[in-house]
């Protein structure tokens, strides 16, 4: 008897058989279209069988198995194996998440026929190459001589020629006909490093792949990738899926960016998948950062990932100056500073750029009533409503709530409603205010909402279209802006005592991200930071441009607490109507886990730092390890345990392996 045994995408943690009188060994791999319950859904066949442990009677024959395209490798289903297995996710909801969307529901793209001319074989680059540094050069010759797997850390400020050591390595890879992935933080990015690539490799065929794309363009990304036709697959975090049968290197470009790791459905890390993916296929993978996370920090130094420095910049010869400004004595005009309003004045007066960086959009973070005590408050969330003077809204930002901006208090009458706090919208008022001669331009998500209007905003900065640029982290990301010569951070401090323990670890990072804009041309660049910790750790590491000192800073601290890299944590996190339903289950959870917890330490129950999210009250339970073997066989058997109960109505539970928010 012919069955297949098939991964559907549904929250059960089991494959699904059925008869095919037609099939063999070549279907492994290819999408099919089963009945279940009333409907048809599209799964993909994992496994031939004989016989089933349902009962013959019972299975059901499939409708259809598409072969209108190439079987998934062997090697991709064992990547979505491992993650099914690694983040206690069922196998059918990762393939299903890991295939785009199109052929997830059984469908194909139409196809371009390929240009006649394209070869394989990619013509040397029209444009002029600089010559390598001689650190640049060494990092090539030692990506571009591993054989077999290697993690390798390439670490680098921003403008040190990260980018151009990835395009040597990969133009090795397309030399020897294979394939090469690079993943990118986030969308915005990627069109200007796209634009690079395909002038680098003009006869190359580049494949472009994130969520924000077209299904029909994705699908055909897909398929060329899975046909080997696709050279370069450059994207987001979801490309580490693609099926790529001559996979050479893998480059991570900004390791250390959270954007890496979903916080919804399949919570996985594609820079973790993508060293496991390296391990599998026993081939490089070149993790790039000027601040690498400290896991990976760590694992350099220790020995386990190779270290590649680039120690100096390849265009401007000096670092920028970075300054702490002590704001503890001083009045604020609106929270800045005199040396920041001097250091802008004398920017306009020589017609160079600056950027005030607060990482806070919105006027204000909440509008308050002060003689009644009313306040702007979600109504779904245990959160402020964020005050948006530009449209006239009441935003919250965690669950898109919005409102008008009452003309009253709605408790007294009272008219006097104050802003209390200050985001980029009211910075820019003030900027505007303070320097009416001076063009000022705002970028946060607001402004810069679709990828269009960034582009836009880009090509203004570009253009020295203006003189004082006001944003938030969006702005601190890979962008070359050679007029900038100041970066001034304001409020930064908040982060340096956050609840959440890596916190610091990200402030330092944007602080240097936003700092590296400034002075990549012949300019120097200079970096103020507002702080009323002028002496705070973190701080003079940064006046010092020592990323390394800061690292081994917070990893000492964390040793001592015990907390990753040197534990291993999981995080069940519930939501229900009540905190006491959401609690309870926890606490049932907990005392299931508890015979099974062997060398893993079990947390209490605790509501999350945001409780209440959409009308939802949310719990959590942290378990840690000091072994990642001990807390995977643990978090299996527990998960089996948790998917056999039936679970109270209107109660809601995910697990995320290696979690990064807290
Ligand atoms: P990163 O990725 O570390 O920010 P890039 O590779 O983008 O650095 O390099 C920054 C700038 O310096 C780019 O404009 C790049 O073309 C240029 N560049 C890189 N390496 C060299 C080099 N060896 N000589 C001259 N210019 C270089
Ligand atoms: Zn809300
Ligand atoms: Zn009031």
């Amino acid at each position: 008897m012919n069955i297949v045994r098939v991964a559907l995408d549904l929250p059960l943690p089991r494959l699904f058989d059925y008869l095919a009188p037609g099939a063999g060994e070549s279907d492994i791999g290819r999408r099919v279209t089963v009945p279940f319950g009333t409907g048809l859904r599209t799964g993909v066949i994992v496994e031939l069988a004989t016989a089933s442990d349902q009962p013959d009677a019972r299975l059901k024959e499939v409708v259809a198995i598409l072969r209108d395209m190439p079987a998934l490798p062997a090697e991709w289903l064992a990547l979505c194996e491992f993650c099914a297995r690694y983040y206690q996710t069922p196998l059918g909801e990762v393939t299903s998440f890991a295939l785009p969307p199109m052929l997830r529901r059984g469908k194909l793209p139409r196809m371009k026929k390929p240009p006649a001319s394209s070869s394989a074989v990619p013509s040397p680059p029209a444009i002029e190459l600089p010559r390598l540094m001689a650190a640049q050069a060494a990092a090539v010759a030692a990506i571009v001589g591993q054989a077999g797997f290697q993690v390798m850390l390439l670490h680098g400020v921003t403008g040190s020629g990260k980018t151009e050591v990835y395009l040597r390595a990969i133009d090795a890879v397309l030399a020897h006909g294979g394939q090469a992935l690079m993943l990118v933080p986030e969308i915005a990015l990627t069109p200007q490093l796209e634009g690079r690539v395909a002038a680098r490799f003009p006869a190359a065929h580049v494949v472009c792949a994130n969520s924000g794309m077209g299904d029909a363009a994705r699908a055909r990304g897909f398929i060329e990738a899975l046909t080997g036709r696709a050279q370069i697959v450059l994207g987001t975090r979801l490309s580490v899926f693609m099926p790529l049968p001559r996979l050479q290197l893998i480059v991570v470009d900004e390791e250390h960016d959270a954007s890496f790791k979903q916080q919804e459905g399949l919570r996985y890390s594609a820079r973790d998948v993508a060293i496991w993916r390296a391990h599998q296929l026993n081939i490089p993978v070149v993790l790039g950062s000027a601040t690498p996370s400290l896991e990976t920090f760590h694992h350099a130094g220790t020995g386990r990932y190779q270290m590649l420095e680039l120690p100096e910049r390849a265009v401007a010869d000096a670092m920028p100056v970075v300054r702490i400004v002590d704001t503890r004595r001083e009045k604020l005009q609106e929270g800045l500073s005199a040396a920041l309003l001097v250091g802008l004045q004398l920017r306009l007066d020589r017609g160079e750029q600056s950027l005030v960086f607060l990482n806070r959009r919105g006027y204000a973070p909440v509008l308050a009533c002060p003689p009644c005590g009313w306040i702007s408050r979600c109504q779904r969330c245990a959160a402020n409503l964020v005050l948006h003077l530009a449209d006239g809204r009441l935003r919250c930002h965690h669950c898109g709530f919005e409102a008008r901006v009452p003309r009253a208090c709605p408790d007294c009458g009272n008219v006097d409603l104050l802003p209390f706090g200050r985001g980029t919208q009211r910075l820019e008022t003030m900027l505007v205010e303070r320097f009416p001669s001076a063009r000022v331009l705002r970028i946060d998500r607001d402004s810069a909402n679709t990828p269009k209007k960034w582009q836009v905003l880009l090509a203004a900065i570009h253009a020295g279209e203006a003189d004082i640029l006001v944003g938030t982290q969006m702005l601190a990301k890979g962008h070359d802006f050679p007029l900038l010569t100041l970066v001034g951070a304001v409020g930064a401090d908040a982060a340096l005592f956050a609840a959440d323990f890596r916190a610091p670890e990200r402030l330092f990072a944007q602080l240097m991200q936003v700092g590296g804009r400034s002075g990549r041309a012949d300019l120097p660049g200079e970096v103020l930071i507002q702080t009323e910790y002028p002496d705070h750790p973190l701080y003079r590491a940064l006046v010092d441009h020592d990323y390394a000192r800061f690292a081994q800073n917070q990893l000492d601290e964390r040793r001592i607490a015990g907390f990753p890299p040197f534990s291993f944590q999981a995080m069940l996190r519930a939501e229900a109507r009540s905190m006491e339903q959401a609690l309870d289950f926890l606490a049932a959870a907990r005392k299931a886990a508890e015979p099974l917890a062997d060398g893993v330490t079990l947390y209490d129950p605790v509501p999350m730092r945001l409780q209440r999210l959409m009308t939802l009250e949310r719990g959590q339970l942290l378990v840690e390890s000091l072994s990642r073997p001990a807390l995977q066989a643990f978090l299996a058997a527990w998960m089996e345990k948790l998917y056999a109960q039936k679970m109270p109505a209107g109660l809601r539970w995910h697990l995320d392996v290696d979690p990064l928010e807290f």
